[in-house]
């Protein structure tokens, strides 16, 4: 009797051409999840089991798979011999000492003696003979236990599910750039994309030394979280220091984010052009903040040349971007003071509903390729 970990995922989006593609993209992000730690991950019609483990490893290996997106659930469970004998010492033992139980068979292996209402028949009428606290109800049962006669000789047998991570595998979608600041949303937005399997890339832009340095720790904390979601992640890091001075020193300043938003966007899709990322993903939700209308988002599109822009938080409101942050393991670090680059020179009025030609007549003021060109050699690169 050996312990296993039964993995099923979210097969529905599997069905068709793409679905091998989808099942090793999968099983190498399973590898990189619990690379280190001892096991196999063996496929069987349907599922992964990962075998071969430490028993003292499984609520770190648990840990671990709990954030690959593309598991619907995980079950610890028993492998044994297909014999009617060893399939009732692994039931007994995953079966609760109390409440209801129902047991449910699956039979791949057709050869088997007994089919599978006969099986669970059995197995369930010595359960309950031999267990003092349970009572059978097929209908609402308050547990089940399964039984998985293989077609390979063994059987698997468990009895409760882990909800997983859900999604699509990272990688089977693409490559994106999210935009990342200190600041609760962004990250979230980051991971949200990247349950849809698109690989993400970061990049986050400073005003050292206005900004200072633990601000630029925190976001590369934030990204190293989010790189436990994400299969990894680069975050490119740049400089925009000077296009703030700028900013200050030559236009009306109720314009400064509206056109620094407009100096990343640009900055962005030329990183994104580098890292081959196919959108930009920001943390913006509408009407949050001053910056954040919809008259503000246009003006930072507009500079986009190519690229779609993702904003998955638009319809959310705060509390449901918090509660979200504190699933993925962000929040703590994202409440922490800090200081982002768009938070200097910030001008007790900035504009909310930025008409196009103000924006056009005050960005004309400024040198706005040379200025790209010098934020780009600032590049900084972290890979996680
Ligand atoms: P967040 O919590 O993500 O910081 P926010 O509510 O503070 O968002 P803003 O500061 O208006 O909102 O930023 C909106 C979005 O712009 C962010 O979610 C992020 O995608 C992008 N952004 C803002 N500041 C930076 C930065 N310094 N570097 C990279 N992207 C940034
Ligand atoms: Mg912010």
């Amino acid at each position: 009797m050996e312990k296993v970990i039964i993995i099923r995922y979210c097969e529905l989006h599997l069905k068709g051409k793409n679905r091998g593609f989808f099942e090793r993209q999968f099983a190498i992000n399973m590898e990189r999840a619990l690379k280190g730690i001892k096991h196999e991950i063996r496929r069987q019609s349907g599922r992964y089991l990962i075998e071969s483990f430490d028993e003292e490893d499984i609520t770190l290996i648990l840990s671990k798979l709990d954030k690959v997106f593309g598991i619907h659930t995980l079950a610890v469970g028993l492998k044994v011999k297909s014999d009617m004998g060893e399939i009732y010492s692994a039931a007994k033992q995953v079966c609760p000492k109390s409440g209801t139980f129902k047991v449910e068979t699956h039979r791949a292996d057709k050869t088997f003696p007994l089919n599978s209402m006969q099986i669970s028949a059995q197995i369930g009428g010595r359960l309950l003979d031999e267990t003092e606290n349970i009572s059978v109800d097929v209908h609402a049962p308050q547990n089940i236990v399964y039984i998985d006669v293989r077609e390979n000789g063994t059987a698997l047998v468990f009895s409760q599910f882990i909800k997983g991570a859900g999604g699509m595998p990272v990688g089977s979608a693409g490559k994106g750039l999210l935009l990342i600041s200190g600041g609760i949303d962004s990250p979230v937005a980051g991971h949200m994309i990247a349950k849809r399997g698109m690989s993400i890339d970061c990049v986050h832009f400073h005003s050292y030394p206005y900004t200072n340095m633990q601000a630029r720790e925190k976001v590369l904390e934030l990204a190293k979280i989010l790189s436990q979601y994400t299969c990894g992640t680069t975050v490119h890091i740049i400089k925009v220091t000077h296009i703030q001075e700028e900013i200050h020193k030559k236009c009306n300043g109720e314009y400064m984010v509206t056109l620094l938003r407009r100096f990343m966007m640009r900055i962005a899709e030329r990183i994104a052009q580098k890292c081959s990322a196919q959108c930009l993903i920001t943390g913006e939700s509408l009407g949050q903040v001053a910056s954040q209308t919809i008259e503000g988002m246009t003006s930072s599109n507009s500079v986009i040349e190519n690229l779609p822009v993702l904003r998955p938080l638009c319809g959310f409101d705060k509390n449901e971007i918090i509660d979200r942050s504190k699933d993925i393991g962000t929040y703590d670090i994202s409440i922490q003071p800090y200081e982002d680059c768009c938070t200097v020179f910030l001008p007790k009025h900035p504009v909310t509903k930025p008409k196009m030609a103000d924006i056009l007549a005050e960005e004309a003021k400024l040198d706005v390729n040379a200025l790209v060109e010098e934020a780009m050699g600032t590049l900084e690169v972290v890979k996680f």
